[in-house]
């Protein structure tokens, strides 16, 4: 009897928990406290309550690796198409069905098999001091690897998955030795060796180091939010280009979610990825962080749309993964 109360005593407060806990536990490259407001609206809306765990991408996807099927984790939000595929070889994350989703997301920007779904787009586009620099010049990538712009350009560093991803896409539109041929140019007019982030290159073109980069839209957005005064004072520096508007269009990126394979709450976590969708959840998304919406049928923020027009190079998304290599493979050996 007694050994019989110690089971139910062990037993009986995890069946009461699981049967009360209505949670979904995330993994995201977003800080919890940028995205509690849309948080709290789930919540309310559905009753589910949301556990956040936030991090750095590369770090969020090693420990989904490292814990398998005993990870606590039901969703994961990272950057980048390129990683997201990879969750997929690696077999973290699970395919899902869902009828909202499909409608909500063009299928250039999820996985035909379902496995991840792109919840925003980020765009690279290039950067250039207003003071030096008349921008009627610059209208493509290659532009960049003019002569004229000899240690007049600086960049992160070509190892950095926006770089590659970038890469990717030129060898997908032109072909390996066009990729190679640009890579070696654009390096070739750098002005300093690649250093800090894409913020930074902003922060170098205000201070007269160099007159041009390239880096994605959203830090240029951050900027003009910035506590800083300095960093305001970049922004006013600083114009934005959004090159190849008339051929490829902009590369493009996005950020995404998917179900991990261990998910104990994975109803949850569909109706959290479909909730990102919805209209009111994709204005603050995209918003936040200075994105364009993932849906066709939604605008860019009012100042996203001062920066002009975005024709982005959706249709390459899906076709940059098997290109990731290569790129690798093309930077590494331009010393980028
Ligand atoms: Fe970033």
């Amino acid at each position: 009897m007694n050994r019989f109360i110690l089971l139910l005593s062990l037993i009986l407060p995890m069946h009461t928990s699981a049967a009360v806990e209505n949670v979904v536990n995330i993994y995201s490259f977003r800080q919890a406290e940028l995205i509690n407001p849309l948080i709290n609206a789930f919540t309310q809306q559905t009753g589910i309550k949301i556990n956040v765990v936030s991090g750095k991408a590369n770090v969020l996807m090693q420990r989904l690796i490292d814990d398998g099927q005993h990870s606590f984790a039901d969703v994961l939000l990272t950057t980048d198409v390129a990683r997201l595929e990879q969750a997929k070889q690696l077999k973290i994350i699970q395919p899902i069905q869902s009828e909202i989703l499909i409608n909500n997301i063009p299928k250039s920007l999820r996985d035909p098999e379902h496995y991840w779904f792109g919840t925003s787009i980020r765009a690279r586009a290039i950067f250039y001091s207003k003071s030096r620099v008349n921008p009627s010049k610059l209208t493509t990538y290659q532009d960049l690897t003019h002569k004229k712009w000899q240690g007049k350009l600086c960049s992160r560093k070509g190892s950095h998955f926006y770089n590659r991803s970038m890469v990717a896409s030129f060898i997908h539109h032109h072909g390996q030795a066009w990729a190679n041929q640009w890579t070696e140019e654009f390096v070739s007019n750098l002005a300093m060796r690649p250093q800090g982030g894409d913020r930074d290159q902003l922060r170098l073109i205000a201070k007269g180091s160099c007159d041009v980069t390239i880096a994605n839209s959203y830090y240029y957005g951050m900027l003009s939010s910035s506590e800083k005064a300095n960093d305001r004072d970049v922004y006013q520096k600083v114009g934005i280009i959004f090159p190849n508007a008339e051929n490829t269009g902009t590369h493009v990126n996005i950020s995404g979610a998917a179900v991990t394979s261990a998910a104990k709450n994975k109803q949850n976590a569909i109706k959290f990825i479909e909730f990102l969708t919805t209209s009111i959840a994709q204005q603050f998304y995209a918003e936040l962080n200075h994105e364009y919406p993932i849906r066709a049928d939604m605008s860019p923020s009012p100042l996203l749309s001062s920066w002009g027009k975005l024709v982005a190079d959706k249709q390459a998304i899906l076709q940059l993964p098997k290109f990731h290599q290569q790129a690798k493979t093309i930077i590494k050996d331009n010393r980028w």
